[in-house]
């Protein structure tokens, strides 16, 4: 009987729950199919990174001397879906069986589900163990809370997994250094580049298939210099403990204008891929801790992110779908302006967050958050077309992931399920974290008026919009207190100027 092992783009790992048993009868199948680089238009060095470290995993297997079939997009006889290319499979290799683990989008996920009556042979789908924290567990976890606090989750998994643990206390007496993580950056801060792996014949082959196929999706595929492979994934983790962990935490939360990395890992792509295990990238950290390479604040902040908040969300993402996906608490409906795509704003900070996400296919989380994301919640964007935005951009961007971070913490669309209030801030927080207000037309001091920064009116207009949706939040009474003691003339300016401008990038125009 030939058993065919199912392997999807983001399950490029060999300890994947369904490589583990492969016998030489098996069949391993790998495909790349246009539907999933078009059901969303991704950005060209996303689907660059993805296809490469595809033929490479495909190669990697091969050496292991597995029995490999590998479909590529431009192949005459590739069917275009998953479902199609297994049927295809299917009959040329007369399959009995099909193995794979469980896809991490939910929408692949009801697809495959359909596979064995269509099909008509058994199709077993494995958990994915390659997560932390399983979906039973999680649920678990979640039963019965009125509130899901990632920060309680986390304790729970630094707890479960023995990670930064002394005696039963958290190393240090505390469990999360976050106030010690909000440092903006000094200006001669020296930010060692991070390291860049040189690309072979495969990805120069599959960028000239990208740029051929998919020229009107957005991005650049110039400069290419991330890892398709484990072990370039694994020198990149390396260079991030040995030369960036170390103020990772203190200026976590820092922008500066021609850096797009900071002292960020760089490298959630590989961890999503599965290039990199979570585990493997906590242990290294916490031996820098141990070792004395890295301070506390920065290695725990890392592997909050790691071990916290990227469990949480997956969680939180099974928890919840489908109707997560179509929420809406603060009925927000503005279309997403053009300039999220072409980059040209008059806006500094946004001006250089789309760009270097064009060039990148990269942000860090402080301006996924704090720029794009504060943007979208205080101009009101429709939720839908702001995840899309989201799930195209970046080359770690998979549902699972993207839809919490979107609609749970940066636009509250999920009445605070992952976010407690939503994280709204004026131009003053933009002003304090990085250097972006100095190149730019608008002036962060200025409130209202001509050359006052968009963000600061914008605030106070999305209090206004939410009223009777946040005034009760207890974690907004000062924002409220605040606003109630404006009068009528100055809360009418607000909207006037707020409207005044969403208003011409609604028409397409920009506001310079
Ligand atoms: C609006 C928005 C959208 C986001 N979309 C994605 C996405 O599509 N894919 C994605 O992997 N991350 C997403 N994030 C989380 C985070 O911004 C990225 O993981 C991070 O910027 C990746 O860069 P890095 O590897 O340098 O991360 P670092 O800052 O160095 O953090 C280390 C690792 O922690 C994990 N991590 C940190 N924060 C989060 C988080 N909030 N959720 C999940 N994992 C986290 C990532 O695996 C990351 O690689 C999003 C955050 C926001 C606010
Ligand atoms: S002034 Fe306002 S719009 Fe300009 S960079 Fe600063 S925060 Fe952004």
């Amino acid at each position: 009987m030939t058993v065919l092992r199912f392997i999807f783009g983001d399950q490029l790992s060999m300890d994947l729950p369904s490589l583990k048993t492969t016998s030489s009868s098996d069949l391993v199948f790998m495909t790349e199919v246009n539907q999933e680089a078009t059901h969303i238009k991704h950005h060209k060095k996303k689907l660059v990174f993805i296809f490469s470290c595809m033929r490479h995993f495909a190669n990697a297997l091969q050496k292991k001397k597995l029995n490999v079939e590998y479909s590529y997009l431009t192949d005459s006889h590739n069917q275009g879906s998953f479902k199609a290319e297994c049927r295809r499979i299917i009959s040329k290799h007369n399959i009995r069986k099909i193995i794979l683990t469980e896809p991490s989008e939910y929408r692949v996920l009801e697809d495959v589900l359909t596979w064995e009556t269509e099909f008509e042979i058994p199709v077993e789908v494995l958990e994915d163990t390659r997560f932390l924290c399983s979906k039973s567990r999680f649920k678990k976890w979640a039963n019965g809370k009125k509130q899901l606090r990632m920060e309680f989750f986390y304790r729970e998994m630094r707890k479960e997994y023995d990670i930064l643990m002394e005696n039963d206390k958290p190393v240090g007496n505390e469990w999360n250094f976050d106030s010690q993580n909000r440092q903006s950056a000094p200006e001669n801060l020296k930010i060692p580049q991070c390291h860049h792996v040189k690309e072979d014949d495969i990805t120069i082959h599959v960028k000239d298939m990208v740029n051929d196929y998919f020229s009107d999706h957005f991005g650049d595929t110039e400069p290419f210099f991330y890892a398709v492979t484990r072990s370039d994934a694994l020198i990149c983790l390396k260079d991030f403990i040995t030369t960036r962990l170390a103020h990772y935490g203190t200026y976590q939360d820092a922008m500066i204008e021609d850096e797009p990395f900071m002292f960020h890992a760089l490298i959630s792509l590989y961890l999503n891929c599965g290039l990199l295990g979570p585990m493997e990238c906590i242990l290294a950290a916490q031996e820098a801790y141990y070792q004395k390479k890295a301070p506390l604040n920065s290695v725990e902040g890392f592997i909050r992110q790691v071990l916290g908040w990227r469990e949480y969300i997956r969680g939180i993402y099974w928890l919840k779908m489908p109707d997560y996906k179509e929420e809406n608490a603060l009925d927000a409906s503005r279309p997403l302006p053009s300039f999220f795509w072409s980059g040209e704003t008059a806006m500094n900070c946004l001006n250089v967050a789309i760009n270097q996400t064009k060039k990148n296919a990269y942000a860090h989380h402080i301006q996924r958050l704090m720029v794009l994301g504060n943007f979208s919640l205080l101009a009101g964007l429709d939720p839908h077309a702001v995840n899309e935005w989201y799930h195209i951009v970046y080359a770690d961007a998979y549902e699972w992931v993207e839809l919490p971070n979107v609609s749970g913490m940066v636009l509250f669309a999920d009445g605070g399920v992952v976010a407690s209030k939503p994280y709204a801030a004026s131009g003053s927080y933009i002003k304090k974290m990085s250097n972006y207000c100095k190149n730019c037309a608008y002036s962060p001091d200025k409130k209202i008026g001509k050359g006052a920064c968009p963000f600061n009116y914008l605030y106070w207009n999305f209090f206004l919009v939410n009223y009777n949706k946040l005034k009760s939040n207890p974690r907004l009474g000062m924002a409220y207190r605040t606003l109630n003691g404006f009068d009528d003339d100055k809360k009418l300016a607000i909207q006037e100027q707020a409207s005044e401008f969403v208003n011409y990038f609604d028409k397409g125009v920009n506001h310079d």
